[in-house]
């Protein structure tokens, strides 16, 4: 369930979720949403029952008024019954608001409940879930689904309870009137609500189809807005308007399709609640002119023919639009039931503070998924206060071996030991509280400066974000711009060179104080100058604590109390520089290669044989 990848395109997701009929257990669950306001929504069904009980008896008083005026021919009556009339729709107001009132704060409440559980869920979410995630989709079930169940659950639950009183009821006095009127009514009802059923399934139809054109819509805006410098740099602007357009277009199509269909559904309706209308009306004024009835009825007629047609519409929408937030409610449920595979063990204890940082690693073999091993029975031990680096091939395994000792992930077999605790033992929390990461692609929230460095520590004062600043060689440039530490960095940061939101990387890592660093080195990319201040300020950074040192450069590997040259997911040579360029082996090439001006990382495996030979005598191939 976890690590279920979700290839498909949303807007198939959409539509197979949608095609399929609500299933009990997720209409169960979505009712139970609603069971803590079920308090509000039975006083809001009260209100609702009330205010159509007062909608019926306007035909009467109008039907009064008429007798009043022509077959009475009494003031007093049609005093009463105006009177009346006002009465019945003041209380109505009274009860319209209660129900209205009561409702949309269920639905609003309810939301709100649904977006909080379901984004606290996703924070309890390891990595794992998130690598087999397409954002937008996320983003979407929180917006998107989220609103659709809102509509569905509160205009579904107990609208029909209304509009089946209105209906029966407006029948009902029909009868009442003249019963005979039933055959006319028997001949009216059915052939409308078989309309409504028809054109309601042909309606919901065009609806998926015009959802999934959006969900494809948004997918296309979703992905480019997210890219906005790839596209200018490839110049795809007109691709993508076309891309973007394309499915709006579609969209818009089956939008059309979707009125039509609804345009002919009403005008069919209305034709026949017309024709029904004109029949009735004419057996009812027959009926006058034979006595049986008074001009009165013969008004209040049409009134409930109108007041018993008009739900038979709304409810032939009911059980798609429970089709359309049960299918919204299963994708959030989706999420819900996603179980955490990194939790906290049920005896999981905090990790002794302050760390000593021990960091080792037994044996550990460790694949993505369902994927190959990426390491593979490998072992590692840094001492505390050491400085371990990490050098070979690109997709060798080290940013996955650096990943495990934070617990991004949990090892297949073998054991991450942290101060001598399996990191499964203790809380994540209090691990990670020990550890601090500077990735090699550091990423920033859209804020400011400030709030970027202070998330290392929430709780950090003022003074010692600037200290931090200060400690990472960022404090100099962050003064210069134009509102210092309150400038805003830009979507990921992108205001910033890449230098400097290394440092700014630095500085929340400095502010965090953490027993264990690891970094991912990235200086390979960056000018001189910058290099020179994130190298300056990693060596502060670094001073005191186990650091993990994922070196792309030849000078931080020298430094190194030792260097574990990674390959093919296992420590291929372990030793100091000065050890490992004796043995002659693939350090000494990598080494070679890099003092040439290449990173450490270029060194691709590769099928020259020599290289090969080189594998083999060290034995790792
Ligand atoms: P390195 O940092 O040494 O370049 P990595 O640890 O990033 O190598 O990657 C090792 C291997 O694991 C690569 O083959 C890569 O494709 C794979 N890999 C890395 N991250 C993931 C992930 N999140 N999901 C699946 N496979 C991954
Ligand atoms: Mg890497």
């Amino acid at each position: 369930m976890v690590n279920r990848p979700r290839s498909n395109r949303r807007s198939r997701a959409n539509k197979e979720d949608l095609k399929s009929p609500p299933d009990r257990a997720t209409l169960g669950r979505l009712l139970r949403l609603a069971l803590p306001y079920r308090k509000q929504l039975i006083l809001a069904s009260i209100c609702l029952v009330i205010s159509t009980l007062l909608q019926l008896t306007f035909p009467l008083l109008i039907q009064r008024i008429v007798d009043g005026a022509i077959t009475y021919h009494d003031g007093d009556i049609m005093t009463t019954a105006a009177i009346q009339m006002v009465g019945v729709f003041l209380l109505q107001a009274v009860f319209n608001y209660g129900q209205l009132y009561l409702l949309s704060f269920t639905g609003e409440r309810l939301v709100a409940d649904v977006r909080k559980s379901v984004f606290t869920h996703l924070q309890r979410l390891p990595l794992g879930f998130y690598d087999n995630q397409r954002v937008g989709e996320l983003t979407s079930r929180l917006s998107n689904d989220v609103s659709v169940v809102q509509s569905g659950l509160t205009n579904n639950l107990i609208g029909p309870i209304g509009q089946v009183l209105t209906l029966v009821g407006g029948v009902g006095m029909i009868i009442l009137i003249d019963w005979r009127l039933i055959l006319l009514v028997l001949l009216v009802i059915p052939p409308v609500a078989l309309t409504g059923v028809f054109f309601g399934r042909r309606l919901q139809g065009v609806s998926e189809q015009a959802q999934s054109a959006l969900g494809t819509a948004t997918t296309v805006l979703e992905e480019t807005l997210a890219a906005p410098r790839v596209v200018k740099a490839f110049g795809r602007e007109t691709y993508e308007v076309e891309r973007y357009g394309g499915a709006v277009e579609e969209s818009f199509r089956l939008g059309m399709r979707r009125v039509r269909t609804r345009a002919v559904f009403i005008a069919i309706i209305t034709l026949v609640s017309f024709v029904a209308l004109a029949s009735i009306m004419w057996f009812g004024g027959m009926e006058v002119l034979n006595g049986n009835l008074s001009p009165g009825q013969l008004f209040s007629l049409p009134l409930y023919i109108l007041l018993a047609t008009g739900p038979i519409n709304a409810l032939t929408g009911v059980y798609a639009q429970f089709q359309e937030a049960s299918g919204a409610a299963r994708r959030l449920f989706e999420i819900l039931d996603t179980e955490p595979e990194i939790a906290d063990a049920p005896d999981a204890f905090a990790m002794p503070s302050p760390a000593r940082g021990e960091v080792a690693l037994r044996n550990v073999t460790f694949h993505y998924g369902g994927g190959p091993d990426v390491l593979k029975d490998l072992s590692l031990e840094i001492e505390a206060g050491k400085v371990v680096a990490l050098v070979g091939p690109s997709g060798a395994g080290k940013t996955t071996l650096a990943s495990l000792i934070p617990r991004f992930y949990d090892v297949a077999s073998g054991a991450v030991l942290v101060d001598g605790y399996d990191v499964r033992q203790v809380t994540v929390r209090s691990l990670r509280d020990a550890i601090a990461i500077v990735p090699q692609e550091p990423q920033l929230f859209g804020g400011t400066v400030f709030d970027n460095i202070l998330y290392g520590r929430l709780d950090a004062t003022a003074e010692e974000v600037y200290e931090a600043a200060r400690g990472a060689n960022a404090h100099s440039f962050i003064s210069e711009l134009p509102d210092g530490y309150s400038s805003i960095v830009g979507e990921r940061g992108v205001k910033l060179s890449g230098g400097q939101r290394q440092r700014v990387a630095i500085a929340r890592a400095i502010l965090r104080n953490p027993r264990i660093l690891i970094l991912d080195e990235a200086t390979s990319s960056l000018d001189n100058e910058s290099e020179r201040l994130v190298r300056q300020a990693l060596e502060r950074l670094m001073r005191g604590r186990t650091t993990l040192i994922i070196a792309h450069r030849l000078s931080t590997v020298e430094q190194a109390d030792k260097i574990a040259v990674i390959e093919s997911g296992n420590v291929a040579e372990l030793g100091t520089h000065a050890e490992l360029l004796a043995q002659n082996g693939l350090y000494h090439r990598l080494y070679m290669k890099s003092a040439a001006g290449l990173p450490l990382e270029e060194m691709q495996p590769t099928t020259d044989l020599e290289e090969l030979a080189t594998r083999e005598a060290v034995g790792t191939s």
